[in-house]
């Protein structure tokens, strides 16, 4: 505790004679300080009068506040306790040696010495008394131990009260100097640590969020580790992704980006809970690690409900879907980055079969992780080798009589394999970053190709990831124009899932295309989520239902209920309807019926080179000739 500074010595005497007393009054009174000594005013008259303007000096210079006397030991014991309690401790003590009937003075000052070893203590002995040797064995801390000889010189008596309350002073602001620098050197000490901490906190902090970083991560989960080890469990770890999030930057910027990432942070810690740590691992990358793995299934259900809710920015409903990917870590024999491997592997696998879902590793999946590596590197060199093909399947009149459109379908036959589904590969290309450059192939193969019929409309598919490319509305426009093909002759086909992405960007681009002329089909109508405002928002001309309604027309007896309502909502909008993957005359019967205006399926045609297009459009001509 900080010692009062502003506190003045006071001094006290004890001596069972009262005339010793008296004496010592008349010596040292002057010696008080005048503020604090109103009370014994008459006694400085006195003193000013015997000693004159000498005395005064030394008052001033003496700064005693006041002197308390007394007669006993045990007396002297308690004033000078209750002083210490009250915070007005003395600066000296003088003490007669002998004080008959009560304590004497060397346990007077034993006693003093306890309750605060700084005082200053003089023992005032008679020839007979103790010799100073023994009192300093009894006392203690001899720098503080004093000796006045009776009969005392009132000089002598002045000049040991006025110099032990000069010294108690100066001791004490020492004491304060002292005790202000450490106080300043803890608080320094206490702000080193405490910055050290933060700087060892921010090692360790994804600033964004205040999630644990890589770092972070990789400490606490070794931590956890090792405590699951012991205990013979195993920890759980999954990897997060938030689907299509380039394209929400893209389109928003990045404050908006950044708050959706911290909105996202909150949602993932929330549904984690207490079952477990999160760390943000960079752009829209999150980790979960739980101590149970029961504990993370059951957090995996409630993260993939954190997409439930889109985020709302500026107006615009941004949809936030996760895709995750989990997987064990077991006891002993894991390390953090093993499990990073696998639930990546089995993140991967997740996106492939579409977004907004979670799937768990097992051993296969790393066979496929590999498989799709591997497809994605001869996609690849496949387009640099131009080695791709399109081919197109008609699309007939409600009758199934006349060609009335084509859907441009990419056909690969990979090295060493032979062909290869899109349905299988599209999803690695825009998996693995390929999409761009595919779907740019596609475009322009398709606009050569049209050029040999360019009086029927063909579809072209895009991929939902064709529209993150800056422009693109615009270059498609462009390669259109420099292949002397108009739009009205183009319709692209857009998957209905990727309706559930970023709109705000996605609307700006099909605006843009649809004002330049070509035309829209919502494709796979009935398979995702697409509402029938959507279809009226971006201006489609055309509804492809998906060719599940169709396949289970025989096996489900709702379906053809489900495709009369779809007609109707499309006759509705005034869309075209188009029925996919017919197959045999009993559903070309019923979709007919139910009133679909264009019919495409094996029933008719498979998709075929464009030389069979060529060939079987001339026919159509020639017998329209005829007619
Ligand atoms: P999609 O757009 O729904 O294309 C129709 C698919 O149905 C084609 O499969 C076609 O061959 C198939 N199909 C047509 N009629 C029948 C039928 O009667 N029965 C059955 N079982 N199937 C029929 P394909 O060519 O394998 O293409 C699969 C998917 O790959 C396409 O589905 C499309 O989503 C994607 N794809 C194909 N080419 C491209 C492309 O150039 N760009 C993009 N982005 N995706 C493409
Ligand atoms: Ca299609
Ligand atoms: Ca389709």
């Amino acid at each position: 505790m900080m010692i009062n500074e502003q506190q003045l010595p006071r001094v006290l005497v004890c001596d069972d004679e009262s005339s010793v007393l008296e004496a010592y009054r008349r010596i040292l009174s002057g010696l008080v300080e005048p503020s604090s000594r109103e009370r014994e005013q008459d006694l400085d008259a006195l003193a000013a009068d015997l000693f004159g303007e000498e005395l005064e000096t030394a008052a001033r210079s003496s700064n005693i506040s006041d002197i308390v006397y007394c007669r006993q030991g045990e007396e002297a014991v308690a004033i000078f306790a209750d002083a210490g309690r009250r915070g007005q401790p003395f600066a000296a003590v003088f003490l007669d040696v002998r004080m008959p009937p009560g304590i004497d003075g060397v346990e007077v000052a034993r006693l003093m010495r306890q309750l605060d070893p700084a005082i200053n203590i003089v023992m005032v002995t008679g020839h007979s008394d103790h010799r100073p040797a023994e009192i300093a064995g009894v006392v203690g801390a001899q720098d503080r131990l004093f000796y006045l000889v009776k009969p005392f010189d009132p000089d002598e008596v002045r000049q040991m009260a006025t110099t032990l309350a000069h010294r108690w002073s100066s001791d004490r602001t020492v004491a304060n100097e002292l005790t202000s620098r450490l106080q300043e050197l803890e608080k320094v000490n206490r702000a080193l640590k405490l910055s050290e901490a933060s700087a060892h906190q921010a090692a360790r902090r994804d600033p964004l969020t205040g999630l644990l970083n890589r770092k972070g991560l990789q400490e606490q989960f070794d931590a956890a580790f090792s405590l699951a080890s012991k205990e013979g469990r195993y920890l759980s770890f999954a990897y997060i992704d938030l689907d299509r999030f380039k394209l929400v930057n893209d389109a928003h910027g990045h404050t908006v980006g950044d708050r959706l990432i911290r909105e996202v942070a909150s949602r993932i810690v929330e549904a984690t809970a207490d079952d477990g740590f999160v760390a943000r691992l960079g752009g829209d990358e999150f980790a979960v690690v739980c101590a149970h793995p029961d504990s993370l299934e059951e957090v995996v259900c409630r993260l993939l409900r954190v997409g439930e809710t889109p985020f709302i920015e500026d107006g615009f409903n941004l949809p936030v879907s996760l895709s995750i990917g989990y997987c064990r870590c077991d006891a002993g024999q894991d390390s953090l980055s093993d499990a990073m491997r696998r639930a990546d592997v089995a993140l991967y696998s997740a996106k492939m079969a579409g977004r907004g879902g979670a799937r768990i590793y097992d051993a296969d999946l790393d066979k496929q992780f590999l498989l799709g590596q591997a497809i994605a590197r001869d996609l690849k060199d496949a387009i640099d080798a131009n080695a791709l093909r399109l081919h197109y399947q008609p699309l007939m009149s409600a009758d199934g009589c006349r060609v009335t459109g084509l859907e441009a379908l990419l056909r690969w036959d990979r090295r060493d394999y032979g062909p290869i589904s899109p349905a299988l590969f599209v999803p690695i290309a825009e998996q693995n970053n390929l999409m761009a450059e595919l779907g740019e192939w596609v475009l322009r193969q398709a606009m050569e190709d049209i050029q040999l019929w360019p009086d029927i409309v063909t579809s072209i598919n895009l991929s939902v990831v064709q529209f993150a490319q800056p422009h693109f509305a615009e270059h498609v426009l462009a390669l259109a124009k420099s292949a002397g093909i108009s739009p009205s002759v183009i319709e692209f086909e857009i998957t209905e899932t990727a309706l559930s992405q970023d709109m705000t960007n996605f609307a700006q681009q099909v605006a843009t295309l649809r004002r330049a002329g070509f035309n829209l089909a919502l494709d796979d109508f009935g398979s995702g989520y697409a509402s029938i405002g959507y279809l009226s928002q971006f201006h489609f001309n055309k509804l492809k239902i998906d060719r599940s309604f169709v396949s289970n027309l025989r096996l489900k007896p709702n379906a053809d209920r489900m495709i009369r309502s779809i007609v109707g909502l499309g006759e509705a909008m005034g869309l075209t309807v188009t029925a996919e993957g017919v197959e045999d005359e009993f559903q070309h019967e019923l979709l007919r019926a139910a009133g679909c205006d264009q019919m495409q399926g094996f029933l008719f045609h498979k998709p075929c080179s464009k030389e069979d297009v060529e060939r079987l459009l001339d026919k159509q001509r020639q017998a329209d000739r005829a007619a």
